[in-house]
């Protein structure tokens, strides 16, 4: 068993992971290793165990399951995230319906505030955004769109994440909510930041105000950690928390192995390190109900050391009258978060990503074995079109 039973006041139940938990036999063999217990990688085991009947030991660093993803309660019981607010967000109906085997779901429509000139408006930026900064009376999408074409100013080919929102909506707003950001965020200037970037977050002409625009946004009904506790908890899945796979690999003899970490880091960096771009999170607890409107309020300005104010009661819908909430400080060095999108670090991967086509015993799955900045839904596609490759290619090689 994996779980002790932690009962909320409000009865909703959170799993516990036990510390490291070595499997009852030592030197046990295995089909399948699976390093990372994050999103890609209880995916695959989830897979592996019950579509394809394969005993598989997971093998995560951390003295946890569910990767950046863990939520957790904190001293004062309320659920938060460990390393940084988590929203699910997606367009595919597979991936729900997938996900929706190990959780119930919590509707919730992300909404973020910006502090800009010392006041909170809305971003992405929208009409409400445009009226309350430059107090325009814009009032239909074509305003508000004839507005910032008198601001925007045309780039000829888009290829930065400056040219991005320079292009969309001139200089000033660019100034105002992304290059701060984007500076403290990546450690680069927006200039030398691929457009994926910023083109994250879009540009409206009508005032929707969420922050994402996708058909599902909901939540795990009791949080990320009890999904993973459901997808892991499975006759043939052993996991071993707390253990760098390094240590392990050859004490547990397995035939393939599943790898989510960071892909220079498995090849001994032999081509030079990848950048990554890391985070340190201030947790806090708050003798107060709340501390601020809305889940997320973004910082751009770089006299601020933080990024973000993440509040997550907004988040998980959970009532007390205290509140908890993350800080977000940038930072070059520490667990390795974002994969930076920049020319040069991808032409570093595509040399690390031959190695790994090559292998036949090896599958390379994630956020970090693929240097992509993904969202959790797209590594959940991503891990499942792994399966399928993997699944394909067995029973090729047994039918031979
Ligand atoms: P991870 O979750 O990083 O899992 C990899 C695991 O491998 C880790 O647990 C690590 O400990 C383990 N590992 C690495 N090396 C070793 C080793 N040598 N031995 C053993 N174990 C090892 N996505 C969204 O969709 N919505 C959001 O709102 C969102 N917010 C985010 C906020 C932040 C601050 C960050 C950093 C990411 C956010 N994401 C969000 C992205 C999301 O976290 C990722 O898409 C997802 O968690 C990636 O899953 P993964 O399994 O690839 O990687
Ligand atoms: N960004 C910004 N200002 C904002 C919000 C986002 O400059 O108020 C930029 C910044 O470069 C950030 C990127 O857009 O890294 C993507 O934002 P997102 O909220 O998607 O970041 P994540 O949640 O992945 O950290």
């Amino acid at each position: 068993t994996l779980v002790e039973a932690h009962l909320l006041t409000d009865n909703r139940v959170h799993p516990i992971v036990s510390p490291t938990r070595w499997p009852a036999e030592p030197a046990k063999s295995y089909d399948v290793m699976v390093v990372g217990a994050g999103f890609a990688g209880a995916v695959m085991a989830e897979r592996l165990a019950t579509q394809s009947g394969l005993k598989v030991l997971v093998v995560d660093k951390r003295p946890h399951i569910a990767g950046n993803a863990y939520d957790r309660l904190d001293d004062a019981g309320i659920l938060m995230h460990q390393y940084g607010p988590h929203i699910f967000h997606t367009n595919s109906a597979d991936i729900v319906d997938y996900l929706s085997n190990f959780t119930d779901w919590h509707p919730y429509e992300h909404r973020v505030l910006a502090q800009v000139d010392d006041r909170l408006v809305p971003i992405p930026i929208n009409r409400t955004t445009l009226n309350a900064l430059y107090d325009a009376g814009l009032s239909t999408d074509e305003e508000a769109d004839a507005f910032l074409a008198t601001r925007a100013e045309p780039v000829p080919i888009v290829r930065t994440s400056e040219d991005v929102v320079v292009s969309a909506v001139g200089r000033e707003l660019y100034e105002k909510f992304f290059r701060g950001y984007t500076r403290k965020q990546w450690g680069v200037d927006p200039s030398d930041l691929d457009k994926s970037v910023t083109a994250r977050v879009p540009t409206r002409t009508n005032t929707d105000d969420r922050y994402f625009g996708d058909k599902f946004q909901i939540m795990p009904a009791q949080g990320y950690t009890a999904m993973f506790e459901n997808m892991l908890d499975h006759p043939n899945i052993d996991l071993l928390l707390g253990v760098d796979y390094k240590d392990v690999r050859d004490a547990y003899p397995h035939d393939h192995l599943v790898f989510t970490g960071p892909i220079d880091e498995y090849y001994g960096y032999r081509f030079g390190k990848l950048p990554y771009r890391s985070l340190r999170f201030e947790h806090e607890t708050l003798d107060q109900e709340w501390l601020q409107e809305v889940a997320v309020v973004n910082y751009p300005h770089e006299s601020v050391p933080y990024t973000r104010i993440t509040e997550y009661k907004h988040l998980t819908g959970q009532a007390s009258p205290r509140t908890s909430i993350t800080r977000e400080y940038p930072s070059a060095v520490g667990d390795p978060y974002y994969p930076i999108p920049r020319d040069e670090n991808q032409e570093l991967y595509k040399r690390y990503e031959a190695l790994a086509r090559a292998e036949t015993d090896t599958t390379f799955v994630g956020r970090l074995a693929t240097y992509r900045y993904y969202n959790m839904d797209q590594i959940v596609g991503q891990a499942l079109a792994a399966y399928r490759r993997f699944a394909g290619s067995n029973s090729e090689r047994r039918a031979v």
